[in-house]
């Protein structure tokens, strides 16, 4: 994805600095360099992350909550065989306790695993992943634990909330201005709808001071899709402590109401601002 996305920059003639550290923006649209530069333009744009620092330089942060489950990630290769027919291409959520492991199929020959427990579980959060322990939380799926790499990532989740997502004509974008818990797996979709919201909020900007007034408007129009999946996604995360057998009825019963249903997956569902320029 990261090479579509630069391959997408360099056919629209972006020019790609890498390491190049930012410390901070201004509401002038400045962005400021660790090497003491600073660059202006009409729209610097934040996508900097949780721990961004164009959002606590222009001072938009309401909150930062860091949750105490987290996620070891890591990409194995795919077999024929590893799943029944009736769950081939599924994405699979598996529960014991507070530990979770989700199984999603990327492609033919990669398959993407989130093993999550809360970070106090010290054992099972090891990078260096402790198969044993966690093929006897999921002996069902040992097959696909024992291909597990050395050593994988881990990593907790940020919920943020800004009391605006631009400053003047500096902006920030995605988990910098909206991160969430990857409960209904949309982190980053949100931030590629965002973007392309931004991009057509932009589009018909004729000069540089009417891009604050543009910026208003987009945040007017999107804010509310964002924090609807922020909100259910946060919800989800509260099952994940309760006992095995509560979740499965809770998760069953509720996910069977349509309202319910409706509000889980509204933001899969969405169409996003622009899609329809991009793709009819
Ligand atoms: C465990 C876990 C599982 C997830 N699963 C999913 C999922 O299934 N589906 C989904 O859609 N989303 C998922 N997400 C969320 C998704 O990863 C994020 O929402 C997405 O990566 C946000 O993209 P971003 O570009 O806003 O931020 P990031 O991906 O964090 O990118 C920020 C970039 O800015 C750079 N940067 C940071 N600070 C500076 C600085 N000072 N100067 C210069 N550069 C800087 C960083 O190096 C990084 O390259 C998951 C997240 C976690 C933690």
């Amino acid at each position: 994805m990261l090479g579509a996305l630069r391959d997408a920059c360099l056919r629209a003639g972006v020019e790609i600095v890498t390491s190049a550290e930012v410390i901070g923006a201004t509401p002038r649209g400045e962005l400021r360099f660790a090497n003491g530069e600073t660059q202006r333009a009409d729209l610097a744009v934040g996508a900097d992350g949780i721990w961004s620092k164009v959002r606590e330089t222009l001072g938009l942060e309401l909150l930062h909550e860091q949750t105490l489950e987290g996620a070891l990630r890591t990409m194995i290769p795919a077999r024929p065989g590893d799943f029944a027919p009736e769950d081939t291409g599924k994405y699979i959520e598996n529960w014991n306790g507070t530990r979770r492991l989700l199984i999603t199929p990327v492609t033919q020959e990669h398959t993407y695993l989130a093993l999550t427990c809360p970070s106090t579980d010290t054992a099972a959060r090891n990078t260096r992943v402790d198969k044993s322990l966690w093929k006897a939380s999921f002996p069902a799926w040992s097959h696909l634990i024992d291909r597990i790499g050395d050593e994988v990532s881990w990593g907790v989740y940020s919920t943020i909330k800004c009391k605006a997502w631009s400053s003047g004509r500096s902006v920030i974008l995605g988990d910098a201005a909206h991160a969430q818990p990857p409960n209904l797996g949309q982190g980053g979709g949100m931030a590629m709808q965002n973007g392309l919201a931004l991009a057509t909020a932009l589009q018909d900007v004729a000069a540089p001071q009417e891009i604050p007034d543009a910026l208003e408007r987009w945040e007017r129009q999107e804010r509310d899709i964002v924090e609807h999946c922020q909100k259910w996604s946060c919800l989800y995360g509260e099952v994940t402590f309760l006992p095995d057998e509560v979740r499965t009825t809770v998760i069953r019963s509720a996910m069977a109401h349509p309202w319910v249903a409706g509000q889980v997956f509204r933001a899969a569902n969405h169409q996003p601002t622009g899609a329809s320029v991009l793709f009819g």
